[in-house]
């Protein structure tokens, strides 16, 4: 495949999933038949839109619009909205690419998309963010729908943006469809959607560990991040019995020997939204390294001594060196809360040293198998509780492990769970391709 220096994250992850499907493939001539690989990095369709607003000062802004519509041979487009500037095309794509493997993962009918902007939420007031995301929808309203295209947040869009994006397609369209989710609780959300993927990412690392005879109880964890992902990840390991004891976000590196004080975590980034360093301000025993004092190889957070490790920031996040000074240290078990956080030589040192990787597009799939759920409880316009909300997410991870266990164990590698979940990912969606003809 021809490389363009403008999607090296979207090789990135076709490469990790076309050298799993080898073992596949080499047994499988009905998908070479059909061409289903040609057709499966092919996204079905990909929507790019200006997205013009006016900031505080009354300057007018502009920044760029994507949404992917990638696969949907298993149901309506289903994928997060990012807002960050590193964002672009090959970014959205990867995301969308990784997302149809972990939807089939789920078990659930849903295909796979994403979107988001290059908008930089940071320092921008509630109202410059009302206004951007007014503008945002104006455009995407046109694209999605309850049964064919279902956004929901990512980096940077948590429920105060569903919020105003929502407010404005029911405007737009004068219609109170289950058309995003993540929603409030108040008009549509479904409990636990919040907690969603760090809760599962911890589920996804227990099962893990279960499955050798241990468990998550008194394990010291690293995780990385501090936002949605993170926050609820850092809540699970405590229920379980676990002590996390970092956090970082985009100036550095938070490490409290005690344990993070979470309600200090959230009282700082999910309402003031400041920087990590203001821990320090109640907690003087804690270190907090800036990222301008990182190893030049990697980053601060995986050089502590911990028992398991969840990278929940962001791609490429754990480094080839990263991975060898966490194995040296001992570490013997990593859940990615986040998506391909951990470089291809980061993944190789992991499974040379066998050790239990889950990786992102299995071990973090919990949120969007929630946000079927809610979308489900909107369609039959009942809510569920919390438990029982809970414990389907709880059943829906460890069938997932089970799927990519079992099919790592059907091609002779049972610790690879990475080649588990590609091939039983990319089988569900391919088989349905297949019988659905050539479209
Ligand atoms: P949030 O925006 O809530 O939090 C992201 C966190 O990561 C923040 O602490 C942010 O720092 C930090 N961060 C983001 N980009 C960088 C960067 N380039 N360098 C250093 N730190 C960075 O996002 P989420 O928690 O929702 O998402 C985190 C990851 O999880 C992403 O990979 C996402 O795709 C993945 N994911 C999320 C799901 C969800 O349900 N939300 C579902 C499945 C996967 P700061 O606080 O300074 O902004």
């Amino acid at each position: 495949m021809a490389s363009s220096p403008a999607q090296t994250e979207f090789y990135q992850a076709v490469e990790e999933v076309l050298e799993s499907l080898e073992p596949l493939l080499a047994q499988s001539p009905q998908y070479q038949k059909n061409h289903i690989i040609e057709r499966m990095v092919e996204p079905e369709r990909q929507i790019m839109f200006r997205v013009p607003w006016v900031d505080d000062q009354g300057e007018v802004r502009i920044n760029k619009g994507y949404r992917i519509e990638f696969n949907s041979a298993l149901g309506p487009y289903k994928g997060g909205l990012r807002f960050h500037p590193s964002v672009n095309a090959g970014i959205i794509k990867f995301l969308g690419f990784e997302q149809i493997f972990k939807n089939a993962l789920t078990g659930l009918q849903i295909g796979g998309g994403k979107g988001g902007s290059n908008f930089d939420p940071k320092g921008r007031s509630d109202q410059e963010i009302m206004r951007f995301c007014q503008s945002f929808m104006t455009e995407l309203y046109r694209h999605i729908g309850p049964t064919t295209d279902v956004p929901a947040g990512d980096i940077g869009v948590g429920a105060r943006e569903i919020g105003y994006m929502f407010g404005q397609y029911k405007r737009l369209t004068g219609r109170y469809d289950g058309v995003l989710t993540g929603k409030g609780l108040l008009w549509g959300g479904s409990l636990v959607r919040k907690e969603a993927t760090g809760y599962g990412c911890v589920y996804f690392a227990q099962n893990m560990l279960e499955s050798a005879g241990s468990s998550l109880a008194g394990k010291t964890c690293l995780v990385s991040g501090a936002g949605n992902v993170a926050i609820y990840t850092i809540e699970k390991l405590y229920q379980l019995g676990a002590k996390p004891v970092t956090a970082t976000d985009s100036s550095g590196t938070l490490f409290d020997a005690k344990g993070i004080d979470l309600a200090l975590l959230k009282e700082l980034k999910e309402l003031k939204r400041v920087s990590l360093q203001h821990y320090l301000e109640k907690h003087h025993h804690a270190e907090f390294t800036p990222i301008n004092e990182y190893p030049e190889d990697g980053h601060a957070v995986w050089r502590y001594q911990a028992d398991a490790a969840f990278p929940c920031a962001t791609q490429n996040e754990l480094t080839e060196s990263d991975a060898k000074a966490l194995i040296a240290n001992n570490c013997r078990c990593i859940s990615e809360g986040a998506n391909m956080p951990s470089t291809p030589e980061a993944v190789e040192i992991f499974l040379e040293n066998k050790i239990h990787y889950g990786p992102g597009k299995a071990a973090n799939a919990g949120g969007v198998a929630t946000s079927q759920l809610e979308m489900s409880q909107n369609a039959s316009m009942q809510q569920l509780s919390f438990e029982q909300v809970e414990s389907r997410l709880k059943e829906i991870m460890h069938d997932i492990h089970q799927r990519c266990s079992k099919t790592a164990t059907e091609f002779g590698q049972p610790h690879n769970l990475v080649l588990g979940a590609n091939i039983a990912g990319f089988r569900r969606v391919a088989d349905a391709m297949i019988e659905q003809g050539v479209v």
